[in-house]
């Protein structure tokens, strides 16, 4: 596959395709979206929990997030889409202040936040049974919810690829060309090709395999590559999620994105092990106090934690057993007597690619023309794809954002710690 295409999209996850699918509805034509796999096996938008909130403590966050549920609400039956409510565990009186605080922000935002002492929360969520008297207070978001992530990436896709998008399975983004723009102004630079490897197809119960060690060692063993190819662009975009610091690194932009890996578990509990009145199917995400997440998935409880010590690198590898009797067991059964008996199912672990102040990066990077990049979305990717999509297309064709500023999500930020958007409401 070599050639001149228009624009020229790195990744195909939840990102790439909702910008895609952006550009092509804008009426862009000549989109190209490459990846090494675009089944996503390693990829964060199929591995990770399917949250979905608005209630953040930062504006342009909930802002992006309000407007991408809204989507995620007018095609909720395709998305699988429930709006059922985070519930939010407090026991640090500091933290409890700050949320207290920031609710005037998100009942801006129209979602309604419900504050609740500890006696109330049993009422609001009976599976909260224990341990009640170490917390101070709570947060019931009604209109935050669940969402199947692979059912929301699908539609992107299939939607970019019914306007013209092709996208290119099996390409391993392996260089970038860049050439001076004096044309268009200054020292600027632009991207004027992208270097492409192509994979063999192997054995197929090896190919899960031969895709990790790529992207943890970021290299195409000879074995595996068909072919090199080269495609010229108008228009490059950054959609590598955790891998997009190589790609910066490849053109001279120091990145901040780190990799780190995070590991989620399904817990079995027997409908008999239940406390009275907890009713699964009523459900939305619950976040304890440790730290520890969990919402009901399918007959299981899917819950995560994230320990503090995790270092950053290219880590798919998952605890298992170890995880659930270490991290996962002990703070459920602290806050939950359901969770006194229930089994450890099977888990797996993903990246997050999080940045200083734990926002994302969206828009035009500085010193280039061409070239464009949206990754970096810490656990948020998701359930900001939308207006992620929607505004990166208004900029690349209009020159602006047009319905959410995203401004303050450009990687300029970094060197003014002053315009950090620090998040803290996340898990
Ligand atoms: C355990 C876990 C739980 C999470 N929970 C939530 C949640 O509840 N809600 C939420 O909104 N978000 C959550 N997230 C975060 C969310 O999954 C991510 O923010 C989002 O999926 C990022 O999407 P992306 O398209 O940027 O990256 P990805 O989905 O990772 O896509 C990047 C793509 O780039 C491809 N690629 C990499 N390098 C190359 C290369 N050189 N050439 C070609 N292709 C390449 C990969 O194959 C991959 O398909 C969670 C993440 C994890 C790991």
């Amino acid at each position: 596959m070599s050639g001149r295409v228009h624009v020229l999209i790195a990744g195909g996850g939840v990102i790439g395709a909702s910008v895609a699918s952006a550009l092509a509805r804008r009426g862009v034509d000549g989109i190209v979206v490459v990846d090494l796999d675009l089944a996503g096996v390693y990829a964060s938008s199929e591995l990770n929990a399917g949250g979905a909130r608005a209630t953040w403590w930062q504006r342009v966050n909930v802002e992006a997030c309000r407007h991408t549920l809204d989507f995620f609400r007018a095609h909720a039956e395709r998305f699988q889409f429930r709006e059922l409510g985070y519930l939010w565990l407090y026991d640090d009186p500091d933290l409890w202040a700050r949320a207290l605080d920031k609710r005037a922000l998100q009942d801006e935002a129209g979602l309604g936040v419900e504050v609740l002492g500890p006696g109330e929360i049993p009422e609001r969520c009976p599976l909260v049974d224990r341990a009640l008297d170490e917390l101070v207070g709570a947060t019931f978001s009604p209109r935050d919810g669940l969402v199947n992530p692979n059912a929301v990436r699908a539609w992107y896709r299939e939607d970019a690829e019914q306007r013209g998008v092709v996208f290119r399975n099996r390409h391993y983004v392996s260089g970038i060309e860049t050439a001076l723009a004096s044309a268009e102004g200054g020292s600027a630079r632009r991207v004027s090709a992208v270097e492409l490897t192509g994979i063999r197809a192997g054995d197929p119960s090896d190919e899960a395999g031969a895709l990790r060690r790529i992207l943890t060692t970021h290299r195409v063993p000879a074995g595996l590559a068909v072919d090199e190819s080269r495609l010229e662009c108008e228009i490059f975009v950054n959609c590598l999620g955790a891998w997009s610091p190589l790609l910066s690194a490849k053109i001279g932009v120091r990145d901040v994105t780190e990799p780190v890996r995070r590991q989620i578990a399904l817990v079995d509990v027997h409908r008999e092990d239940l406390a009275p009145g907890v009713a699964p199917e009523r459900m939305g995400m619950v976040v304890d106090a440790s730290g520890l997440y969990l919402h009901p998935e399918g007959r299981f409880f899917l819950a995560g934690y994230s320990p503090p010590g995790d270092a950053p690198g290219y880590d798919f590898s998952y605890d298992g057993d170890g995880f659930f009797e270490r991290e996962l067991w002990p703070r459920l059964a602290h806050r939950a007597s359901s969770f006194e008996r229930c089994h450890h199912v099977r888990g797996w672990a993903g990246l997050y690619a999080v940045t200083p102040d734990c926002s994302g990066i969206v828009g035009g990077v500085a010193g280039f023309t061409n070239l464009y990049e949206a990754h970096s979305f810490t656990g948020r990717g998701v359930m900001q794809s939308f207006a992620v999509g929607r505004e990166l297309a208004a900029l690349i064709t209009s020159g602006r954002f047009e319905s959410v500023d995203l401004s303050p999500l450009t990687r300029e930020r970094f060197a003014d710690p002053a315009r950090w958007v620090r998040e803290d409401l996340h898990i």
